[in-house]
């Protein structure tokens, strides 16, 4: 009898966590709150972003899980080479983001979660949707897990035993919650004093023959008007539209939807551009009645429950905010490390659970970090000429010395084979190098500017 496992969630995560159960020959049963979102009747499909981005540690996760099915389930992504900067002028400049042409990819949330989904039903395994996970009973043997139906208006419980659980129920966990009751886990959850709203680019009506079809800014960028304590962001559909969100403080938010006019000016005050490619009655719009989204993190140790009865992978170990383009991707690199840890101990749970909980702290913590601080570069450094400056010799110093030197973006997005938290150290160490050289290059730089400007303006008459 092969073991039972209940998978709690089938977001992103989730369905990846039991593509890679299914694949290894464990009785998987796939349980979330919510209705089939590929049903056609299933409203408010998900709350967050409609398309996200994905990078080489989501993809070599897909990989390492099913090969052929990640060409299936990825199809349709727009790679973005970098970041458009739109200034207030309006003016936009492209930074990239590898000096070798890497670019991460732009996908529809809801097409990569219905592609899993779809290559799950090839797999045995069960999928249980408006089911909600309540309570588990914790035992020696089985694991007790009761839900509440949620598509049933009488409010029905329903039991299951399960060998183990996999946590995969998003920043609010229920599964969290009930390990906490058995295992003495640290927890911590810190709010951003941040709102975002997804706002809209539409396709154009005729197609632009430099975009190669009906976009009405560069798709293969992902677009940043950065105003230091707010900004926008725009990434490319396949259908020619942009996704574009606003992130800014909760009290400017709160000052701003007092009316349709305030919003439109504030917009055309501060992204001068948009009302070339954007609706700003539309905007407005949004602004006003659309949800005002918070954004968490959450931080926890360890993620299972000893004797191998239950892990936690994704957001519900590790919620983090958005702005390195990593949570999906790092959730799904969760689900690569514990199969691996799993194949390492001949599937003995007890053991891969443990060492997965010891050794994957550090790189989910340095992540989480990361993420903080890349809003202050996305939001602010990106306008700024010594951050800029900065960048150039790291990019050319990751030339002269290769393999030892290597860009912080590049480590993170583009390789997969370096842990997060070796990401974070390296990162460190380059930057405060790349300080200590800055006066010296900064000299330099004056010393040959004066020169050349001793030179230029030489009498030679
Ligand atoms: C604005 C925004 C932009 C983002 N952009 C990116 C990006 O570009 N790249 C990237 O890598 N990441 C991005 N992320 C992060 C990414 O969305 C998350 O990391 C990812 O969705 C986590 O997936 P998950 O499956 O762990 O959790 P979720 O997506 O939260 O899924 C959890 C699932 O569990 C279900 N559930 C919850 N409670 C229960 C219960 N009690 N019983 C049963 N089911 C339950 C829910 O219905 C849901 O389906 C972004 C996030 C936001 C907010």
């Amino acid at each position: 009898m092969p073991e039972s496992v209940a998978i709690i969630g089938a977001g992103l995560v989730g369905c990846l966590s039991a593509l890679a159960f299914a694949k290894e020959g464990y009785h998987v049963t796939l349980y979330d709150f919510r209705q089939d979102p590929r049903l056609d009747t299933t409203q408010n499909k998900n709350l967050k972003s409609i398309n996200l981005a994905i990078s080489a540690r989501g993809i070599d996760a897909l990989k390492s899980i099913d090969f052929d099915a990640c060409g299936r389930i990825l199809q349709d992504m727009i790679p973005m080479k970098g970041r458009m900067i739109h200034d207030l002028k309006g003016e936009q400049e492209s930074q990239l983001y590898g000096l070798h042409g890497e670019a991460i990819n732009s996908i529809n949330r809801s097409v990569l979660n219905n592609n899993l989904l779809d290559e799950l039903e090839k797999t045995a395994t069960d999928l249980k949707f408006g089911h909600k996970l309540v309570k588990i009973e914790w035992t020696d043997d089985k694991q007790i897990c009761h839900f509440a139906i949620t598509d049933d208006s009488t409010a029905s419980l329903q039991t299951e035993k399960f060998d183990f659980v996999v946590g995969c129920d998003g920043a609010y966990s229920a599964t969290r919650s009930q390990m906490q009751r058995k295992v003495e886990m640290d927890f911590s959850q810190e709010y951003m004093d941040l709102r975002y709203i997804e706002l809209y680019i539409p396709a154009t009506k005729v197609a632009k023959p430099e975009y190669n079809g009906n976009f009405a800014i560069a798709p293969d960028h992902l677009h940043i008007w950065p105003r230091h304590k707010f900004m926008l962001i725009a990434l490319a559909n396949s259908d020619g539209s942009f996704t574009s969100t606003y992130f800014g403080p909760k009290d400017q938010i709160s000052d701003l939807i007092t009316s349709k006019s305030r919003v439109k000016n504030f917009l055309i005050k501060n992204f001068p551009d948009i009302k070339n490619v954007m609706d700003l009655d539309d905007a407005a719009e949004r602004f006003i009645t659309y949800p005002k989204e918070c954004l968490v993190c959450v931080n926890c140790n360890p993620y299972d429950v000893p004797g191998g009865k239950a892990i936690l992978l994704g957001d519900a170990a590790h919620a983090m905010v958005p702005f390195y383009g990593q949570g999906m991707n790092c959730g799904f690199e969760d689900v690569r490390v514990l199969m691996e840890l799993m194949k390492k101990h001949f599937g003995d749970r007890s053991k891969a659970f443990a060492e997965y909980s010891q050794t994957r702290h550090k790189d989910l913590v340095s992540i989480t970090e990361l993420a903080k601080r890349n809003y202050k570069e996305m939001s602010h450094d990106v306008t700024s000429k010594r951050f800029l400056l900065r960048r150039k010799f790291d990019a050319l110093f990751s030339i002269v010395m290769k393999g030892t030197w290597v860009p912080l973006y590049t480590m993170v997005s583009f390789r997969s084979d370096i842990p997060y938290s070796r990401a974070l150290e390296r990162a460190e160490r380059q930057t405060r190098i790349l300080k200590f050289l800055e006066p010296l290059t900064l000299g330099v730089l004056s010393i040959g500017g004066f020169k050349l400007f001793k030179y230029l303006t030489k009498d030679r008459s």
